[in-house]
């Protein structure tokens, strides 16, 4: 069998993966911070792990995983500046903290299974492991990487040799160009250096008494305490979005050495954003954010006439570790990938079970499938081999890891409603007239063409993919 092999940041190469017991993968990845609901970029990331658990299993391991939900700590910098964002959020919903955060991991886990994500066998909350980051938190103040401040607990990167191993990052360059950095007033002895215990927070409404005083936690380290309290001191795969690797990731592997002795995961897995592009807005590109207009949920995707599982689809084009593009004035890459899974779903009554391939041919589409996905998740260079094998069977057989529902939404040959070619041309040439009118928002336009063409005798919809034109039956 083709081994499996992953571009470990660790070590910035592709390494042939298998779990350090043979068996079971010990796979963590960071959950989300459930202040509001999640955007269509951030559930990419969490695609990604679900392809990674479902090629996992296509290789015949187990997978224990585990993703945390965080539900305090997280500030609105990562870094650890600001207000903690599930205090924020509850104070502009006017919901208590822990009202907000167990709406939005409700929300959270709606989005995934719109998305046919597999749930993670444990999803443990901030909130109640926070003994475990206390204890984790003595551990380190016992061997010295602690030192207090008037703002909390902080872990002091100086004393970690090999810290920002996973970035690259460079502590002496740090410094250099720590004057400007704000952090460095609240007492911190280094910019790098990051709190595992907030203090001195008397407005903040969720603490927990500890060795320090009352406060929360950081962050980092209940990442750190959740994965190791649930999969132990070292981690097969740790996965995260490529944003975390600087910061969040970084600060994890100090604080978690530190405290065992042992390498905290023996993979690092990063997936790529998604790159929102809105050519004729002002601020056009960069990351997703929580705020403005190109916030887009699951829910507005659907609101649209778009079937989640579309964008998964559309995520599977393109390569984990490749930003991805999404043009959310023309919405054409959904468009594509709505077309093209509408064609998948066609294949069982376009050709049935009985496709052209011989045993052999089969054999063969197989292979090059099977080693796409194992080559660091190749996903759209097996999407094109299936494409090209143009078989419903290998379709199915591979939607163990492509999760798009292959078997359930396919039907058998049954009448496929009139489209475009069954259409006279006279109302194929309204009909792009109306697609044009549309695309250029000219809407008193669009709808005289609506009445005209319905003059004909036939109903007029709109799709993602454009102007729906049925033939009325009376
Ligand atoms: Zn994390």
């Amino acid at each position: 069998m083709t081994p499996l092999v992953l571009q470990n940041t660790l070590s910035r190469q592709k390494e042939e993966f298998m779990p350090a017991d043979g068996k079971v993968v010990r796979l963590y990845c960071c959950g989300p911070t459930v202040y509001n609901y999640a955007h269509i970029g951030n559930l990419r990331t969490y695609i990604f792990e679900d392809l990674l658990h479902r090629t996992l299993t296509l290789h015949g391991w187990g997978v224990d995983h585990v993703m945390n939900i965080t539900d305090v700590g997280h500030m609105t910098s990562d870094s650890d500046s600001g207000e903690d964002k599930m205090q924020k959020a509850a104070q502009r919903e006017q919901k208590s903290p822990w009202e907000l955060a167990r709406f939005y991991e409700d929300a959270f886990f709606v989005d995934c299974a719109r998305l046919n994500i597999i749930k993670p066998n444990v999803a443990p909350r901030a909130t109640e492991h926070v003994a475990g980051m206390i204890a984790l938190i003595q551990r380190l103040e016992a061997e010295g990487y602690t030192y207090e401040t008037d703002e909390g607990i902080y872990f002091d990167t100086a004393r970690n040799t090999d810290y920002g191993k996973l970035a690259g990052l460079n502590l002496a360059a740090q410094m250099a160009g720590a004057r400007e950095d704000v952090n460095i007033d609240v007492g911190k002895k280094h910019p790098a250096d990051f709190i595992l215990w907030f203090t001195n927070k008397p407005t903040h409404i969720m603490k927990w008494p500890s060795p320090w005083g009352e406060g929360y936690p950081g962050w980092h380290i209940e990442c750190s305490a959740m994965a190791m309290e649930y999969l132990g001191e070292t981690l097969d795969i740790h996965c995260g979005g490529i944003d975390h690797i600087p910061v969040h990731n970084t600060n994890e592997i100090a604080q978690s050495e530190c405290a065992t002795g042992h390498p905290f995961a023996r993979f690092w897995v990063h997936g790529a954003f998604l790159n929102v592009v809105s050519p004729h807005a002002e601020a056009s590109g960069g990351k997703m954010s929580k705020s403005g207009e190109n916030f887009l949920t699951v829910q507005r995707l659907i609101d649209r006439g778009y079937d989640p599982l579309a964008y998964r689809y559309l995520c599977l084009t393109a390569h984990y570790r490749s930003e991805l593009a999404f043009n959310v004035e023309t919405w054409e890459s959904l468009n594509a990938a709505t077309k093209a899974l509408g064609k998948i779903y066609e294949l069982k009554s376009r050709i049935g079970e009985n496709d052209d391939l011989s045993e052999e041919e089969y054999a063969r589409a197989r292979q090059t499938v099977f080693d796409a996905i194992s080559d660091d998740l190749n996903l759209p260079r097996a999407v094109a081999a299936l494409h090209e094998a143009k078989s419903y069977r290998l379709w199915r057989e591979f939607d163990s890891v492509l999760g798009l529902d292959i078997e359930s939404r396919s039907r058998a040959a049954v009448a496929t409603p009139a489209d475009a070619d069954d259409l006279p041309a006279e109302i194929v040439t309204l009909k792009q007239q109306r697609d044009d009118a549309r695309k250029s928002k000219d809407f008193p336009r669009s709808d005289a063409l609506r009445a005209e063409i319905e003059a004909f005798g036939y109903t007029v919809g709109d799709s993602p993919t454009g102007t729906v034109v049925k033939k009325n039956l009376l």
